[in-house]
């Protein structure tokens, strides 16, 4: 079997490593079954019977084997591991997760793209999805992040806008370069996340070569009770690599699932990727006195300002054994949250506290948490929630479903309440519209001076270029408008691109 590589291998290592005999076939109600390959009809010939009630099962359950597809993100790898603890940030954070150097805590991941649909292309030039599941001594903790620190909006009420923008007109089915360019040239505080997206970390060389970041600040509580702002990063052991546009382009027609592929049989060789944790800090008050809103999604915090510290390192040791249980029913959501960790002010942040779990509730139904991949099994739940479709453990017996009761039913835990935050606030109920009263641009104007060299910078040009021709002239100007305001040459580069394809098409 030269030339093959482990996952296509995956059936005949399936069968050479069976340790016992296979079985006998069953229906879903375990009857054994005697004959698979024909359904029971009148004569050899004759018309079928509605109590072959084997083969109605059996296409029954065929024809409800998808669940709705997520809106987002759709595309994606899941891999499991663990996180061990390297240094001790116990003077900033109670999480268990967090509490001796050295401690581990499983875990599982899903890597995604973000526009296409399940069968896409790994290679698209596309934000990535970086989403870690810790199963921790205190439940599940999701840090539901992207491969870049930033978003292209920072108010959520323009999320779908902003995804519809980026999928399918709903007239043609295709994706429009007008809508695409047109909601982002609207909206200026998407001019950072644009220029992350089409450099050359828009097409990362599969899964492995990329970083991870949770994105949004976050507050983490110590044991006596006291907050800090924390940003999560997770920086490859594996070195940042990335796909030219053209392999890029190539990979889509050639090898599709290139990214799963190299993942599972990454993992599968026993070359398991890894990435190192780093927090940023920042207190109540140098967030109030910061030049930059620091909750807001689509700026950093620098890392002159508030330096990475090292926490400890994600390892990925081990496949999913099966990709729909564990990878399509994985539901991560930023609202899973442990004691010693709470969310900011950052509205993108509150937004997504609703969302993920609502998605969750109509993609698997109000108990997904009771699916294996997704249940805090690590600790279990006592809580007053019960019943439901697909209730599928113990409903929790005949303990009390209600709270408070006189029958030994589960108490308030005090550590937790010890660790809520109590944080005062005072304002004005308004929507706050964010658009043009927030600095758009300067730390664009950083990544372009200081963090692209020339040829990063031309390749950057170079991209949108190839994407922006394709919109309308009126379009392409405001768009030009906006990257002048980052930088006068950046401005001018594209508009010499531009030019040039205009001619190129005539
Ligand atoms: P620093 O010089 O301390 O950091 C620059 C950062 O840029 C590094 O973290 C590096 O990430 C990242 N970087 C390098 N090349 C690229 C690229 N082609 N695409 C995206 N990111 C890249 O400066 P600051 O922290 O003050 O940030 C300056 C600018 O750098 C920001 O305005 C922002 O645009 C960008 N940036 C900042 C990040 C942050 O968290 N502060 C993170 C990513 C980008 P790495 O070390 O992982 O290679």
């Amino acid at each position: 079997m030269a030339n093959r590589d482990s996952a296509e291998n995956q059936l005949i290592d399936y069968k050479n490593n069976l340790t016992t005999s296979p079985g006998f076939i069953t229906t879903a109600s375990g009857n054994p079954v005697g004959i698979k390959d024909a359904i029971q009809t009148v004569g050899p010939r004759g018309p079928a019977l509605l109590q072959d009630v084997h083969f109605l099962d059996e296409m029954a359950h065929f024809d409800r084997e998808r669940i709705p597809e997520r809106v987002v993100h759709a595309k994606g790898a899941g891999a499991f591991g663990y996180f061990e603890v390297t240094h001790d940030i116990t003077k900033y954070c109670a999480a268990k997760i967090f509490e001796k150097v050295k401690k581990r805590t499983p875990l599982a991941v899903r890597f995604s793209t973000v526009g296409g649909e399940s069968g896409s292309a790994d290679t698209a030039r596309d934000p990535r999805g970086f989403a870690i599941k810790f199963y921790t001594d205190d439940g599940i903790w999701d840090l539901v992040g992207n491969n870049t620190p930033i978003f292209f909006i920072r108010d959520p009420i323009l999320f779908p806008s902003f995804i519809h923008t980026q999928k399918r007109n709903p007239q043609t089915h295709l994706k429009d370069p007008d809508m695409f360019w047109d909601f982002l040239s609207l909206r200026p505080e998407s001019t950072h996340q644009v220029c992350f997206l089409f450099g050359d970390r828009g097409t990362p060389d599969g899964y492995r070569h990329m970083n991870g970041y949770g994105s949004h600040t976050f507050k983490m509580i110590n044991a006596t009770g006291e907050p800090v702002y924390a940003k999560f990063h997770f920086k490859t052991d594996q070195g940042i690599r990335n796909l030219d546009s053209k392999q890029a382009h190539e990979l889509s027609a050639t090898d599709p699932d290139y990214s799963i592929r190299d993942l599972y049989n990454a993992i599968k060789n026993g070359n398991y990727p890894s990435w190192t944790m780093y927090i940023q800090l920042m207190t109540f008050d140098q967030a109030k006195k910061y030049k930059y809103n620091p909750f807001d999604l689509t700026k950093v915090w620098s890392q002159k300002d508030y330096p990475l510290l090292p926490v400890g390192k994600m390892v990925l040791d081990r496949n999913p054994s099966n990709y729909f249980a564990e990878v399509e029913q994985i539901a991560f959501s930023p609202a899973h949250m442990v004691p010693g960790i709470e969310p900011s002010p950052d509205k993108m942040l509150q937004g997504r506290l609703f969302s993920y779990s609502d998605t969750h509730r109509h993609r698997l139904g109000a108990n997904y948490l009771q699916i294996p991949v997704n249940c805090p099994y690590r600790v279990g739940v006592k809580n007053f929630q019960r019943d439901g479709p697909m209730t599928v453990n113990d409903n929790q017996g005949g303990t009390p479903n209600y709270f408070p009761n006189s029958f030994s039913g589960p108490d308030e835990c005090p550590r937790a309440k010890s660790l809520q935050s109590c944080c005062p606030i005072k304002g004005d109920v308004y929507r706050f519209s964010s658009g043009d009263s927030e600095d758009n641009y300067s730390q664009v104007t950083d990544f372009w001076v200081y963090v692209l060299d020339d040829a990063e910078r031309k390749r950057l040009v170079a991209n949108i270029v190839d994407h922006l021709s394709n919109a309308s002239q009126f379009i392409q100007e405001r768009a030009v408008k906006n990257f002048t305001m980052v930088h006068a040459d950046f401005g001018r580069m594209l508009t010499e691109g531009l030019n040039l394809a205009k001619t190129a098409k005539i």
